[in-house]
């Protein structure tokens, strides 16, 4: 594990990131409540996260089931800690996750999304998820390509045991931040073609969530309506290069 701020660094950072937030959402007219911190962990020790739930932050993001598991059972005595599972994940572990996290932002195949509804239904839960969207097309990314996002909002949308909540995005790697401004625009324009096309049961349609935005670019994400920005490194400092980061 890489050496990690702890104590009194780590709170500087946690309130820098949240008066980044702050001052986008002001930008963009809007409340800084609007918009959600997930403090991403994967490759931080459980006692590091135990210090950013002491320093105010209580939603964390793994993309591996196996390592969320330890950590979520080490951390179990924490108040009002969330989990979001937020990297691919294999229909074998489906079980598991849909047991662990308080939502799965992640699901990015009809099968995917079939076999958890399966699995909350034995869990007895109705289980919270994000659609991911392929924006850019990218061959290394999962996620369902724009086009097929509406037959599958209209699927996952009659499963009873799924609560489609909105989308999430990973963006393309860029030199600048302003470089994806565009691709965050048009997430939340397929996010409001959704909200218009497959209603929910709520009063704005429903599918309120965009979960875009990493520590490179999640002011700009929150000035294109980001709800949810999911921050690892702007907080933790740089991750072992053998980790996985998709
Ligand atoms: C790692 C990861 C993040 C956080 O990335 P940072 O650049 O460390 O902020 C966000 N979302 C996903 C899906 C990730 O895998």
């Amino acid at each position: 594990m890489a050496m990690a701020p702890m104590g009194t660094e780590l709170s500087e950072r946690v309130a820098a990131v949240r008066a980044r937030i702050a001052a986008a959402a002001a930008r963009a007219g809007r409340a800084p409540g609007d918009v959600t911190l997930i403090a991403v962990t994967k490759t931080v020790a459980a006692e590091v996260v135990r210090a950013a739930h002491a320093a105010g932050l209580t939603s964390f993001g793994e993309n591996r089931v196996r390592e969320a598991e330890e950590k979520i059972r080490a951390l179990a005595d924490l108040p009002g800690i969330r989990w979001e599972m937020i990297g691919h994940l294999q229909t074998n572990k489906a079980a598991t996750a849909a047991r662990l996290f308080d939502r799965i932002e992640s699901v990015d195949s009809l099968r995917l999304a079939e076999t958890l509804e399966a699995r909350a239904a034995a869990a007895g839960r109705t289980l919270p998820v994000l659609l991911e969207v392929n924006s850019a097309g990218e061959a290394s990314k999962s996620g369902f390509a724009p086009g097929e996002m509406l037959a599958a909002a209209r699927a996952i949308a009659a499963l009873p045991h799924l609560r489609p909540e909105g989308l999430m995005m990973v963006a393309p790697i860029a030199e600048r931040a302003e470089d994806v401004r565009p691709v965050f625009r048009g997430l939340r324009g397929l996010r409001d073609e959704l909200r218009a096309a497959v209603p929910l049961n709520a009063v704005d349609g429903g599918w309120r969530e965009l979960s875009m935005g990493m520590s490179d670019d999640y002011a700009v994400a929150i000035e294109e309506g980001a709800t949810i920005v999911r921050v690892g490194r702007a907080l933790f400092g740089p991750r072992p290069t053998t980790a996985t980061t998709a």
